[in-house]
C-alpha cells in the first residue's frame, strides 16, 4: 500500500478510535482538549514514520511515542478495540497497532 493511502486509513481509524473513547469517557461533544492533544501528536507520529511499510508499531524497533504518549494512546485503543469488537468492527484492530 502506498504511503499517503496508509496514512489517510490510519488517520481515519485514529480519528474514530479516539473519538468513541472521548464520548464515552469524558462526556464531551466532539473531543476533549486533552483527547484532541492526543490525535494531534498521533496524526503527526504516523505522518512521520520513517518505515515502509510500516509495521504494527507492537513490532517496531523505534517507538516513536513518547512513554506518557504511548500509554494514553494504548488505553484509548484497549477501549475503543472492544467497543468496536462489540459492534462486529472487528476488521479495524487488525489494521491498527495496539
Ligand atoms: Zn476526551
Amino acid at each position: 500500500m502506498k504511503k499517503e493511502k496508509r496514512v489517510v486509513r490510519d488517520a481515519k481509524v485514529l480519528t474514530a478510535f479516539i473519538g468513541v473513547y472521548c464520548r464515552e469517557n469524558h462526556k464531551t461533544d466532539g473531543l476533549c482538549d486533552d483527547c484532541k492533544t492526543v490525535l494531534e501528536y498521533a496524526l503527526r507520529r504516523n505522518d512521520k514514520c520513517p518505515l515502509d511499510p510500516k509495521p504494527k508499531c507492537k513490532d517496531c524497533k523505534i517507538h516513536c511515542y513518547k512513554p506518557e504518549m504511548r500509554a494514553k494512546i494504548r488505553k484509548i485503543m484497549k477501549f475503543s478495540g472492544i467497543y468496536f469488537i462489540k459492534r462486529g468492527r472487528i476488521d479495524w484492530l487488525f489494521h491498527y497497532f495496539f
